[in-house]
């Protein structure tokens, strides 16, 4: 499969066996599943969801939102369990046109995307337990 480096947006080939073995980029030689959620904004996002064969949970937050700094360390943790899922956070201030784009009501936002369709959504914070169930429901039910 096709995943999209975080660090250098270089696209590589990536057998599926290998996903756990955290493969690094034959461009940059940093890691392409980053156990840390990574930084999307309107310059990178077309080509990262666009270009990258796994999934994609993408948390729509901001400064200002305390029930987003309260979810933040655990989308941090729940990324550790899940290789085969990239998660991504977008600034919605700093990135007025992608916050439009997804139609964003509150935050915040929880986006689970497949290349560019839309799986699931939900708004509001979530504790690991209830992201990974969640997720796990969502995922579960693509394949
Ligand atoms: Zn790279």
């Amino acid at each position: 499969m096709i995943i999209v480096c975080p660090s250098c947006q270089a696209k590589n080939r990536v057998p599926e066996d290998k996903l756990t073995e955290s493969p690094a980029c034959g461009q940059c030689h940093q890691g392409l599943i980053p156990l840390a959620p990574i930084e999307l904004n309107e310059q990178n996002f077309s080509q990262f969801v666009t270009g990258s064969d796994l999934p994609i949970l993408i948390d729509l937050w901001a400064d200002w939102c305390g029930p987003c700094k309260m979810m933040a360390p655990h989308f941090a943790t729940v990324a550790q369990q899940y290789p085969n899922v990239v998660f991504a956070k977008i600034d919605t201030e700093a990135n007025p046109r992608l916050s439009a784009a997804f139609n964003v009501r509150s935050i915040p936002t929880l986006v689970l995307m497949n290349k560019t369709d839309e799986i699931a959504r939900i708004s509001g914070a979530l504790r690991a337990p209830q992201l990974q169930q969640w997720l796990d429901q969502h995922l579960n039910a693509k394949s």
